[in-house]
């Protein structure tokens, strides 16, 4: 930090870490579950709130309209949260995108809603970590970069999603909207404890296929019937066995059947495929169209495929791999080893990745276990990542490329 010149160093010593974790502690004093829609609705506000600090347009953007199968088969509408949307500088040259979400993975009535204090530093709580440390760490950064003359050529947007915890259905289009002519993006999920960023990301894709065949007496004309758990389970097993290195594929549930005396003409499967590559991605949903058919055929019953691989695949290619340089960089000079690691993991950096935009998408805080109710934020972390993110972004600003 010490050799920062004094114009970079004074405005990185601005950041300020009590005012850091006031927000992170007042955000997550309030559930914001990805189906708690008033939890969401307030958060959003307080959100609003705290980046109208920054220039530029605020707005609420309404949620896409999303479907689920239940398990009867029939399709329901899923309401979800309105999404954070900051427009800074449209007209300038350079376009960054800063992403982040404002969902936890902890309902309404999960036991996990306080926060307390594991150890001097080490924070506890829901979303302390992923995100809402992250959305601290993306908006000191922020303010701290605006106070950079050159900043004032450089746009950008930041997205808050309210549904990233479930795959960001009712954000993916938005997110592929805004990433589009983006130099850059940053996304402030958490890094590991010891300041690991996940680098290479898999992808997931989750299905669910109905198969609708017909009943019959299963003593007086079974075979009249067709029937659909059979197929749905023969269709099971040779998803299944696509499994082969880089493909990993999970029949999770099937639901449907009839009672014993009659042939169930009804079932749905459920299925998560994690393919690592893209070329993954189209061989697989191929052949998954041409399994689909053969059972359609062999077993005379309709299947209809419900779901999309929502989360491609993030290799780290040459841009990623600039960026990713840079951050390290970065690090280097404030005195932070920079390293990163594959994860198994998803989020929207796999959304934002497939639109072609280099993206770091572990820029938040570093903290753990999260997910469960033993969350933890490392509190020292939350200047440390907003230094690290300013003086990235102040650097991408002053070259005008990666
Ligand atoms: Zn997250």
């Amino acid at each position: 930090m010490l050799n920062l010149p004094t114009r970079e160093r004074a405005i990185l010593d601005s950041i300020n870490h009590d005012r850091m974790l006031e927000q992170v502690q007042s955000w997550a004093a309030i559930n914001s579950g990805s189906n708690n829609l008033p939890g969401l609705a307030s958060t959003a506000q307080l959100l609003v709130d705290a980046f109208s600090t920054l220039p530029g347009e605020l707005a609420l953007i309404d949620p896409e309209p999303v479907e689920k199968v239940l398990s009867d088969g029939a399709i329901e509408t899923v309401k979800h949260g309105q999404h954070l949307l900051l427009t800074v500088r449209p007209e300038a040259r350079t376009q960054h995108l800063f992403t982040g979400h404002m969902d936890t993975v902890f309902p309404a009535d999960h036991s996990f809603q306080d926060q307390r204090w594991l150890d001097d530093g080490i924070l506890n709580g829901p979303g302390v970590a992923d995100m809402k440390g992250g959305i601290a760490v993306m908006l000191a950064a922020l303010q701290a970069a605006e106070k950079l003359p050159d900043f004032s050529q450089v746009g950008y947007q930041v997205l808050i999603n309210s549904d990233e915890e479930v795959g960001s259905p009712s954000s993916a289009s938005l997110i592929a909207q805004i990433a589009q002519h983006k130099l850059a993006a940053l996304t402030y999920e958490p890094a590991l404890p010891d300041g690991t960023l996940a680098g290479e990301r898999g992808g997931s894709g989750n299905f669910s296929i109905i198969i609708t065949g017909k009943s019959a007496h299963a003593g007086r004309n079974p075979q009249d019937g067709r029937n659909a758990l059979l197929a749905a389970a023969d269709l099971a097993l040779r998803l299944k066995a696509l499994t082969r290195e880089g493909l990993s594929v999970n029949p999770a549930k099937i639901e449907g059947g009839s009672p014993n005396n009659v042939v169930p003409d009804h079932a749905i499967l459920r299925v998560n495929f994690r393919p690592r590559t893209p070329q993954i991605v189209t061989d697989t949903e191929s052949v998954f169209r041409q399994l689909v058919a053969d059972i359609e055929h062999e077993h005379e019953v309709s299947a209809h495929v419900h779901g999309s691989f929502g989360r491609p695949p993030k290799p780290i290619d040459a841009g990623a791999a600039k960026l990713f340089d840079l951050v390290k960089r970065c690090g280097a000079e404030l005195g932070l080893p920079i390293a990163w690691k594959s994860s198994g993991g998803v989020c929207d950096g796999n959304n934002i990745a497939a639109c072609g935009v280099p993206v770091v998408d572990t820029m938040g805080v570093r903290g753990g276990n999260i997910h469960s109710s033993d969350e933890f934020l490392i509190t020292e972390s939350l200047v440390e990542r907003a230094r690290l993110s300013a003086l990235t972004i102040m650097r991408i600003a002053a070259k005008g490329t990666l």
